[in-house]
């Protein structure tokens, strides 16, 4: 449900590279989100077209900039179908049809919704050219919303992020609330008429970290509909047995068919012992199996579970 692949986004490459998605293929996993972080234009740590760095920091981007730098990584991830490399998971049925033809699916998506710089014909703009996923917030206060990083400030969404909301709800789009602060995820959830995901995170359950989601939200996220991804960051979670009893958590509160995975791969420089940088998603799978998991409720949790949800959102 989350991952960077090639980490396209941030190096200066013509496309996600045939090899990256052969780490997919490899995985026997059929859909990939491409997450572009769109608040980059802010804080840096990406490079130019024209191969000039630009360091981490702290930036105030010129108007239209944030879009410009969004929609050039977004022609990135066209340029990896034009290839052949991967097939634009543009409808659901796009995947079941590139899994076929033992083909990878990519799902261009945003992270943060910071490009569309307050402006909803950004959104269609983007629609159209691919983005079929929007998480709203990412690691700053944006246009939207608020996050859940430090420094914490109290607010749930904006009057454009409910623009938004409804608009992504309209053109089909999957709304994702990972980083997003309790009250934001609590305003959202009220709002959309669709399922939402919350991509990428932990449970409060085992760990206080402000990324992970409390019981009342598992519950909640569960009762539109919704996903819990469970992330194999390794500087949170140890080993893929461990990542398993957060993905049981889950289960125990939300229901089998609330939970997936949202590995964050080329997001974090550390995963879990055993699922590490070749996206071992197999070892995910047969620890639920070893745990007496049906290969239903496997294949709910590997992806079925985020395929339904994006199959309810594009019937609008
Ligand atoms: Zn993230």
């Amino acid at each position: 449900m989350h991952a960077h692949p090639n980490r396209f986004h941030r190096r200066n490459v013509e496309s996600i590279t045939a090899e990256e998605i052969e780490v997919y293929r490899r995985s026997t996993m059929d859909l990939v989100v491409a997450n572009i972080s769109s608040d980059m234009a802010y804080d840096g740590g990406y490079v130019n077209r024209d191969g000039t760095e630009v360091e981490r920091g702290e930036y105030k981007p010129a108007p239209g900039a944030t879009y410009a730098l969004s929609a050039d990584r977004l022609a990135r991830i066209q340029k990896t179908f034009d290839l052949g490399y991967a097939v634009h998971a543009d409808k659901p049925i796009d995947v079941l049809e590139a899994r076929a033809n033992d083909q990878v699916a990519v799902m261009p998506a945003l992270e943060g919704a910071d490009a569309l710089e307050g402006d909803i014909k950004n959104l269609h703009e983007m629609h159209k050219n691919g983005l079929r996923l929007i998480q709203l917030i990412h690691f700053r206060n944006n246009e939207l919303g608020h996050t859940q990083t430090w420094p914490y400030s109290p607010g749930g969404l904006t009057e454009f992020g409910r623009e938004v909301v409804q608009e992504a709800n309209r053109l089909g789009i999957v709304i994702d609330m990972a980083h997003a602060n309790e009250e934001t995820v609590a305003d959202i959830l009220e709002l959309s008429r669709h399922p939402v995901i919350f991509s990428h995170g932990g449970v409060r359950e085992f760990t206080d970290h402000d990324r992970a989601v409390t019981d009342d939200q598992i519950r909640a996220i569960a009762e539109g509909g919704g996903i819990v991804g469970i992330w194999p960051h390794g500087s949170h979670i140890s080993t893929v047995a461990e990542m398993v009893d957060y993905i049981e958590h889950v289960i125990k509160i939300g229901g089998v068919d609330h939970v997936g995975i949202g590995s964050d791969l080329r997001g974090v420089s550390k995963y879990v012992i055993g699922f590490d940088e070749q996206a071992n998603f197999h070892a995910i799978a047969i620890e639920l199996l070893n745990r007496g998991y049906s290969d239903e409720d496997v294949g709910k949790v590997m992806g079925g579970n985020f395929f339904r949800v994006w199959v309810t959102v594009s019937e609008t």
